[in-house]
């Protein structure tokens, strides 16, 4: 007789799946991957989810445990993402319990029921006024109720019911019949307003040829939609979307960052025909579950969300997007490493669905694609209507005065806009008052006890703070050195350009928009709306402010602080400067005024630059292509980066050193570079160092990592160290 065995993935760090015998009630007929079950490891009780059912098991059947029950009759994951999540685990090299945990919300990995909670509404029904007196007499606080709902004849939600009344006293008006209690899925999914959708612009030319590019054949294929900022990307979107909601299918979007999908989801539900649901990191866990369990019963047309929204289940899955496609949070970069956009292109090849990637500063790796005929490549190169896109200039800045960091020019420049009654932008990446705290008499500077950081002076809230570990301490009076009061801030960052520009154009024409004044949805909100509203102003931020946002009266950018990447080591820093440059420009001239882009610089004649002002990023996209192949850098060589970390620095350095013999060892054209600190060595208080892995055929970096992988948990100094392994590291840090 065979034994079925369980192959179930269970949250622990072993590579592989583990083997259960069935629950004593189980039908064996009914066992389906994807279902959790609860089962024993060690003393614990986990949840996991099946993978598989086999006959057998290598483990001898007397030392096979029970699962202890079932969750599940309807898998949680569906087959796609069973599929999707062991590839994931292969080509990550990541235990396959934790990459199918990832993909769960919290909720389903505590055990509770894949299901939406209702919403409950309460609404009077139509003879109930004529109730009404005569209950006055008799049962005032049911009248009372009775009241309120008459006032609100759409009905009340129980959970946005001020001082609502027991629900003893609502269950009596409902036993009487004059109210009515509706179940209604959670407002993440409410259907559109019940006014026609609002209309679409006519589309232009460029954008009929788009579409009718994308929208040829069927099944699977993955397009690049390179469309310059403003040059109506999302309006493309819609159009696709809406081909899908009307054939019946359900689409996921995919976005970078939270902070910009109020805007976003508004659009889509203004213009859409079915409900759109929004999934990210900043909701709850009921509402993340809500939000997955409608997208898995068919109910959500389209599901709007961050990198983790990749493992949403849909019932009728057509289209997937994913927009601004280069940018690096759509890579997890802790825990479980995945890219979500080459998750959700592998996910539409196995569904036989189209894929998009949108971006107006593609990512190298996608562009290649492109160029080379694996993915369909649309452009766009114009904005509609009479919007230009901005002039770039680079200022050089060599021994000129600066305040704050601005030129003369630059002030100027940002004077007349405001005379001119339109919004200017001052960009800088860096935000606090000061980078650098420092002892004019002797030198001493302000550091991090646990990283090799500095601490970056923030005035207001009167704290030294670390922005790689966010340690914060208060501000010394006095050099802990020698003692000396003349401390300096040396640098600058947003908030010090907030005050000179307030003390320079008055305080009310300056917004600041960085992690510090923005922080959660709705202080950004509300300052996005100051912006909106079209006042004169001048808007001062870090990246915040580069992506997305749609500013009609902003008509000057200036750019400060891009010289740093120019000279970084990270290979991919002048990628990343080109792509943040080109966003940022981005926001200028989308009115009808044209816009500007002033760049500060000491290096005017640096290439990078030069290339950006004259050519753009398209023109440096490609140039830079180029210069890949010549180096044998990605996208024309595949990395890993194998990385350790320790309270002290010899271990680290060590099983590094150890984990490159064994690779060595294990041959295979693989380039391996390292053991070396990494280039912040210590970070939080641990030390750390890193070996590199960089091959020009994606198959032997795999076929290496397979064969070796296993060994490292039992290299020597293995049991000393944090170790991780980085497959394609989007930073090298
Ligand atoms: P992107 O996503 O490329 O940044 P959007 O789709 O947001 O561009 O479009 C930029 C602006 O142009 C928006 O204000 C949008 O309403 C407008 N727009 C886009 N397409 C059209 C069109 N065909 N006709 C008129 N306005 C358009
Ligand atoms: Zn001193
Ligand atoms: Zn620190």
């Amino acid at each position: 007789m065979t034994t079925i065995v369980l192959r179930v993935a269970v949250p622990c760090p072993l590579p592989r799946c583990l083997d259960y015998l069935p629950p004593d009630d189980i039908d064996i007929g009914t066992l389906a991957a994807g279902q959790r079950f609860e089962v024993p490891l060690g003393r614990r009780r986990l949840v996991g989810v099946l993978w598989e059912t086999a006959s057998g098991s290598d483990i001898a059947p007397e030392r096979l445990r029970k699962a202890i029950r079932r969750l599940d009759e309807a898998p949680v994951l569906t087959p796609d993402l069973v599929a999707l999540l062991d590839w994931a685990a292969r080509y990550y090299h990541h235990p396959i319990g934790e990459v199918a945990q990832a993909a769960l919300p919290v909720l389903l990995r505590q055990g509770k029921a894949p299901c939406w909670q209702p919403l409950t509404r309460w609404r009077a029904v139509e003879n109930a006024p004529e109730a009404l007196a005569e209950l006055e007499r008799r049962a005032p606080r049911q009248a009372a109720a009775l009241a309120r709902l008459l006032a609100h004849p759409e009905g009340l939600d129980e959970a946005h019911w001020p001082d609502r009344p027991e629900a003893a006293i609502l269950r009596r008006l409902e036993a009487r019949g004059l109210i009515r209690r509706e179940s209604l899925p959670p407002p993440a999914v409410l259907p559109p307003p019940p006014e026609a959708p609002s209309a679409a612009p006519e589309p232009t030319p460029e954008q009929r040829a788009a579409l009718h590019a994308l929208r040829e054949g069927t099944g699977f294929r993955c397009s690049l939609l390179e469309g310059v900022t403003g040059s109506g990307k999302t309006e493309v979107y819609l159009h696709l979307l809406e081909d899908c909601l009307r054939a019946g299918r359900q689409a996921l979007l995919l976005v970078p960052e939270i902070g910009l999908t109020p805007q976003l989801t508004r659009r889509l539900r203004e213009r859409l025909p079915a409900p759109v649901t929004v999934i990210h990191s900043g909701m709850s866990d009921r509402e993340r579950l809500d939000a997955w369990a409608l997208a898995r019963e068919g109910r959500a047309g389209v599901v709007v969300g961050t990198r983790s929204a990749v493992f949403t289940p849909l019932a009728r899955p057509g289209l997937f997007i994913v927009d601004e496609e280069h940018d690096p949070s759509l890579a997890q970069q802790e825990g479980f490493r995945y890219s979500a956009r080459d998750l959700l292109v592998w996910r539409a090849r196995r569904l036989d669905i189209p894929v998009v990637l949108g971006s107006a500063t593609p990512s190298l790796e996608t562009l290649r694609n492109a160029l080379e005929g694996r993915y369909r490549h649309v452009r766009l190169a114009s904005r509609p209507g009479r919007a230009r896109p901005p002039r770039r200039r680079l200022l050089d800045i060599r021994s000129r005065p600066l305040h704050a960091g601005l030129s003369e020019p630059a002030l100027e420049a940002i004077g007349q806009t405001l005379a001119a009654g339109d919004q200017a932008l001052v960009f800088l990446n860096r935000r606090g008052f000061a980078p650098v705290l420092l002892c004019h008499d002797c030198g001493w500077l302000a550091e991090c006890e646990r990283c090799d950081a500095r601490y970056t002076l923030h005035r207001k809230q009167q704290r030294l703070r670390c922005h790689h570990c966010e340690s914060t301490r208060p501000v010394p009076r006095q050099c802990p050195e020698c003692g000396s009061q003349a401390l300096i801030a040396v640098g600058e960052g947003t908030e010090r350009l907030e005050a000179f520009l307030a003390e320079r154009f008055g305080a009310e024409r300056v917004v600041r928009i960085d992690r510090d004044t923005a922080g959660g949805r709705h202080r950004l909100e509300r300052l996005l709306a100051r912006v909106h509203a079209g006042e004169p102003l001048i808007l001062v931020g870090t990246q915040m402010l580069a992506k997305g946002h749609d500013f009609p009266r902003l008509t000057r950018v200036v750019v400060l602080g891009a010289d740093q990447a120019l000279h970084s080591l990270d290979f991919r820093a002048g990628e990343r400067l080109a792509q943040r440059l080109e966003q940022v420009a981005g926001r200028a001239g989308r009115g009808v005024r044209p816009g500007e882009v002033l760049v500060q610089t000491h290096f005017p004649e640096h290439p990078l630059l030069q290339t950006l002002v004259h050519e753009g990023y398209a023109g440096f996209a490609r140039r830079t292509l180029a210069e890949r192949r010549e180096a044998g850098l990605p996208p024309y060589a595949h990395l890993a980066l194998l990385r350790a970390e320790a309270p002290s620095p010899a271990p680290p350095e060590a099983f590094l050193a150890a984990a490159r013999q064994c690779l060595e060892a294990a041959g295979g054209e693989v380039t391996l570079l390292g053991p070396a600190p990494a280039p912040m060595a210590r970070r939080q208080g641990r030390h750390r160092a890193q070996l590199l892995l960089l091959a020009s055929e994606r198959p032997a970096l795999h076929a290496l990592l397979d064969k070796a992988l296993p060994r490292l948990g039992t290299l020597p100094h293995a049991g000393r160290v944090r170790w991780s392994l980085d497959v394609d590291p989007v930073e090298l840090y």
